[in-house]
């Protein structure tokens, strides 16, 4: 079952064209990473599957659905969470109110708990401050913070831009190896865009390199060869 399949997708900013019929899918339980070097696309591709940017042409199926044009809140209801680059908590709230707030529309509360201890077994450092403003966490907490905050909506595919930006190397590991575990434990399926094609082929997960608005390389991370990827990269 294929939680999303892109089909062509084509986006342009007047006259720039950010991306050129760009196709991909992500299966249950897969995790696909989108790499590139800077201006290939990756930001637009998340723009245009969040309904934050309408496409020219194409197709974006969530969960067998036609969401393409769709608005960002009918995305999301269709089952998109999407963490944008950046790491916006909520500040002023504690860790557990952050957590709370984003599971407000679901009714299953008795699955919410459960979901919240889960996720907390998961992020040991949130349980440890689960009262602790927000503000207040450092970078890769606050990173694990919204990740985690985007999980608390149940969503069919969690997709996350950059969760490595301006994080230390091993701060970065945490991060990847709680994606795992989560991914590993409930089947999630993910989209994540990581700038550093040398981090996606540590993952192992399924590349697809972009450059140009375009699809250049596509295949497992560790079945893909060193030079093709550093080729397709850099456009040589
Ligand atoms: P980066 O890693 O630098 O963020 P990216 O791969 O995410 O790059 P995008 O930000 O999606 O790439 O940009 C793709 C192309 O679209 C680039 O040529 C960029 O200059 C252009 N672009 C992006 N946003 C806008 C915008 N709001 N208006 C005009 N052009 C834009």
């Amino acid at each position: 079952m294929k939680r999303l399949e892109i089909k062509d997708l084509c986006v342009a900013y007047g006259g720039v064209k950010a991306l050129r019929g760009v196709s991909l899918s992500v299966a249950q339980g897969q995790t696909v990473m989108i790499t590139g070097p800077n201006g290939a696309g990756k930001s637009t591709l998340m723009k245009a599957l969040a309904g934050v940017v309408k496409p020219q042409s194409g197709q974006i199926f969530l969960g067998g659905h036609d969401v393409t044009g769709l608005s960002a809140e009918r995305v999301a209801v269709a089952g998109l969470s999407m963490v944008p680059e950046g790491r916006h908590v909520f500040g002023s709230m504690s860790v557990l109110e952050n957590l709370r707030v984003a599971s407000g529309r679901r009714r299953d509360k008795a699955q919410v708990l459960a979901d919240l201890d889960s996720l907390l077994d998961v992020f040991p450092m949130l349980k440890e401050r689960t009262h602790v403003q927000a503000g207040l966490l450092s970078g890769g907490q606050q990173q694990m913070l919204v990740i985690a905050r985007a999980l608390m909506t149940a969503p069919t595919l969690l997709a996350i831009d950059e969760p490595s930006l301006g994080l230390a190397p091993k701060v970065t590991d945490q991060v990847y190896e709680s994606l795992h575990t989560l991914q590993a434990r409930n089947q999630l399926s993910l989209l994540i865009v990581e700038q550093s094609s040398a981090r996606v082929v540590m993952t192992g997960a399924h590349m697809v390199l972009l450059r140009s608005g375009q699809v250049v390389l596509e295949g497992s991370a560790r079945s893909l060869d060193a030079q093709a990827i550093e080729a397709a990269y850099f456009g040589m």
